[in-house]
């Protein structure tokens, strides 16, 4: 299906939300992908978004992606203009939010943080679910934190909320957590085993805090993951 680019926004020098229109109605779950496609250098390339945004039942979805330099599809997304298309081969995937309901950790490193705010918007608005949710959000440098006003404002607003962000090479200004989400993780599950824990960003994040989890004795259903590589 043809993907229009309706519009853009840049979150920092290296990260852009956009947001595309087809012809249809779609539908998805908070925490899907959309696989995206098109003729980069003549071939074919295909490449998976996380979802940005909740549905709110229309024709648009809105993806979040970091210009990887040397990437080959990346850069295509980020020189597409207003009113240029794409394809949207199916919005696929099965990182959504775990039944029964229980505790949870949310673990983002970078646009890793993508599906969870989806997810955070469908789960504040249903309101109807009781799970209280602590999001480890990090990142190398705090200008590149997305949505951090959009989490914050979450955590005033619903008690059962935390938002904890972390960044490895703070400034001087910062006044958060600083270093690698892991210790983080590993504070909060002490010897607790009845949380569920998303991890979401590149592969040595994820499996890093998968191994974390099994050793402290969390199940496999318990550990929820998408890698980006
Ligand atoms: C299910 C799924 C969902 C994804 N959702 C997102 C998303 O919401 N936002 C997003 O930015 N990317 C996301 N990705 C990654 C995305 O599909 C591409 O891999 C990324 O845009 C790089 O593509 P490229 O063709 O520019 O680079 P390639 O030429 O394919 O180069 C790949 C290199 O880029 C690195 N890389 C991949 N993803 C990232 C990233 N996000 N940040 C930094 N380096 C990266 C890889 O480690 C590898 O070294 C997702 C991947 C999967 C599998």
């Amino acid at each position: 299906m043809i993907a229009t680019l309706l519009e853009y926004r840049d979150l920092s020098s290296t990260i852009r939300h956009f947001t595309f229109e087809v012809p249809e109605r779609l539908d998805f779950q908070p925490g899907q992908f959309a696989s995206l496609n098109a003729m980069v250098g003549g071939k074919e390339i295909t490449r998976a978004y996380s979802l940005a945004a909740a549905s709110k039942g229309d024709n648009r979805f809105e993806i979040c992606l970091n210009l990887v330099e040397d990437g080959v599809f990346s850069p295509h997304l980020f020189a597409l203009k207003v009113g240029e298309n794409v394809l949207l081969k199916g919005i696929y995937g099965a990182f959504l939010w775990r039944q029964p309901p229980m505790d949870t950790i949310l673990v983002a490193t970078g646009t890793g943080i993508v599906p969870f705010r989806a997810m955070l918007q469908d789960h504040y608005c249903r309101g109807s679910e009781k799970r209280d949710i602590t999001l480890i959000y990090g990142t190398r440098h705090a200008e590149n934190l997305l949505w951090a006003e959009e989490f914050r404002a979450l955590e005033a607003n619903h008690a059962g909320f935390r938002f904890v962000p972390t960044v490895t090479r703070p400034d001087q200004d910062w006044k958060g957590e600083a270093g690698r989400v892991q210790p983080i993780l590993l504070g909060l599950l002490g010897d607790r085993k009845d949380v569920q824990v998303y991890a979401c960003g590149l592969k040595e994040m994820v499996d890093s805090v998968r191994a974390l989890c099994k050793e402290r004795g969390l199940e496999r259903r318990q550990i929820i993951f998408e890698k980006y590589d």
